[in-house]
């Protein structure tokens, strides 16, 4: 996977000659001052590089060319200070491969009362120029973030930080590749897709590798490596089991995987309880620590959630909080304070843990193999959001539903599994009635590092349908927003 940190963000300034070289130059220098004032702002995960003032079509033209080529380059933000005739940025947003920001700002915070006048004017007119350039995005129905405000405020800086993980997420969708063990869980739907046109939509790569190469795999694993990935455990873990031979096989299970993953350049996988030839136990305890690693993972097959897991993760990474894959279970509808309870049937990241998690080893019910040693404990709470991508049959769908996290109202201490709840917005019926009308599977990624702002961003880049459960959604308004979907991508 490619690693947010070497990524880099190109910052364009548009103008044009017609003010005379003077203002040219106070436009480059005051780029300058601005780029190396966000540069030192570390709400910005990565840099910007001020790529220079823009005055003719060739020169944006060349620099899309560039930003193209360049695997460094995650994105471009264009700022216009004077006047920018939008018909020289045609010929380049044709061409254009990389995410686009369009940072609708000014160099000056204020209007000088005696220092302006019709040279100040010429200079600082952003708010003119911009919408000349705003018009051409929109004429050429360009994906674009639109971010507006003072460059110095943190808030713009935050959403330029933000939106930057967002185009690096594109990045990591366009090379990211899925390992499959195993197929779709038989007769299940929603988990079911056309790897084809995902492929052509997002860039992921999605291959099986046969279940009998990870058992040679997983046999070939020695005592002394299986040692120390218990060191490992021992120390992220409270160890709460006498059987430590389950442990020690899902230890087992998590280097032949890994070895697996290194050796194919692998970001995301899927496995399914049923295709487990050669295999003891389901991976519990080794997809949750892979998982805690970076990986993206889906069970039953759910390659497709596997892969936003990992792209959501690789979005998040060194933010607060977690990213997991989830699935929905049960709810307590105790009226006025109704939640959610989700869960797997093992496979929970512990990035969202609010204690300490502990290893047990528990039978499991299905697919007919050694207990399986588990990572067991509660979410932490706050707001987070859930996201799945389902296929509509010739496009995606992405369902995004802000919920909060809460502490568990019951200890279920026979539940042997890790556990998250929440209250869904905008209320659980309403809430749970938009998913359903959506077609929102019972797999998603849970994030509390990624907003939904972020993950509709995304959505729009990748070109795929995005919709979002707010605190503000009425059953009513959504059901003819899908239906408006519905027709326009039927058209387009
Ligand atoms: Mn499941």
């Amino acid at each position: 996977m490619k690693d947010l940190k070497q990524q880099t963000f190109w910052f364009i300034t548009g103008s044009q000659f017609l003010y005379g070289e003077e203002t040219l130059r106070q436009v480059a220098a005051d780029s300058q001052a601005m780029v190396d004032g966000l540069n030192d702002d570390p709400a910005l995960p990565c840099p910007l590089l001020m790529k220079g003032v823009v005055k003719t079509n060739a020169e944006f033209t060349e620099l899309a060319k560039a930003a193209n080529a360049d695997d460094r380059c995650a994105g471009i933000v264009v700022w216009c200070h004077t006047f920018s005739p939008s018909k020289m940025w045609i010929n380049g947003f044709s061409i254009l491969q990389k995410p686009y920001c369009h940072l609708h700002t000014q160099f000056n915070r204020n209007i000088p009362n005696e220092g302006i006048d019709m040279d100040f004017m010429n200079l600082n007119q952003s708010a003119h120029a911009d919408r000349e350039h705003g018009f051409i995005a929109a004429r050429m129905r360009l994906a674009r973030k639109i971010i507006v405000g003072y460059w110095e405020d943190p808030k713009v800086r935050h959403k330029l930080g933000d939106w930057m993980r967002t185009a690096y997420g594109a990045a990591v969708s366009r090379s990211l590749k899925i390992m499959r063990f195993g197929d779709n869980m038989r007769e299940v739907a929603v988990t079911e897709g056309d790897k084809v046109g995902v492929q052509i939509q997002l860039g992921w790569q999605v291959n099986t590798t046969p279940v009998g190469e990870l058992a040679e795999e997983i046999a070939k694993v020695t005592e002394a490596d299986i040692d120390a990935q218990m060191a490992v455990y021992r120390q992220a873990y409270d160890l709460a089991t006498d059987n430590l031979e389950s442990i020690r096989y899902q230890a087992r299970e998590e280097i032949a995987m890994r070895r697996l993953f290194e050796r194919d350049d692998i970001d995301a996988y899927s496995n399914t309880f049923q295709d487990l030839y050669g295999i003891r136990q389901l991976p519990g305890l080794a997809s949750q620590h892979l998982m805690a690693e970076g990986y993206g993972f889906g069970a039953e097959g759910d390659w497709k959630t596997s892969g936003m897991v990992a792209i959501v993760k690789a979005m998040g990474q060194g933010k607060p909080g977690g990213t997991i894959f989830m699935e929905d279970y049960t709810y307590d509808l105790t009226p006025g304070a109704e939640l959610e309870l989700g869960s797997h049937m093992l496979e929970v990241c512990p990035t969202i843990a609010a204690e300490r998690p502990r290893i047990e080893v528990h039978p499991l019910g299905i697919g007919d193999r050694e207990d399986p040693a588990r990572l067991v404990f509660e979410g932490r709470q706050g707001p987070a959001v859930l996201c799945t991508v389902i296929d509509m049959g010739g496009r995606l769908r992405m369902i995004l539903h802000d919920i909060q996290v809460v502490k568990p109202t019951l200890t279920m201490p026979n539940l042997p599994v890790a556990r998250v709840m929440w209250r869904p917005e905008p209320d659980l019926y309403t809430g749970c009635e938009c998913w359903i009308l959506a077609g929102g599977a019972h797999h998603s990624v849970l994030t509390q590092q990624v907003s939904a702002e972020q993950l509709s961003d995304w959505a729009n880049i990748m070109g795929i349908e995005c919709v979002h459960i707010t605190q503000d959604t009425s059953a009513e308004a959504f059901k003819k927003e899908l239906f408006w979907n519905d027709l326009a991508y039927r058209l387009s």
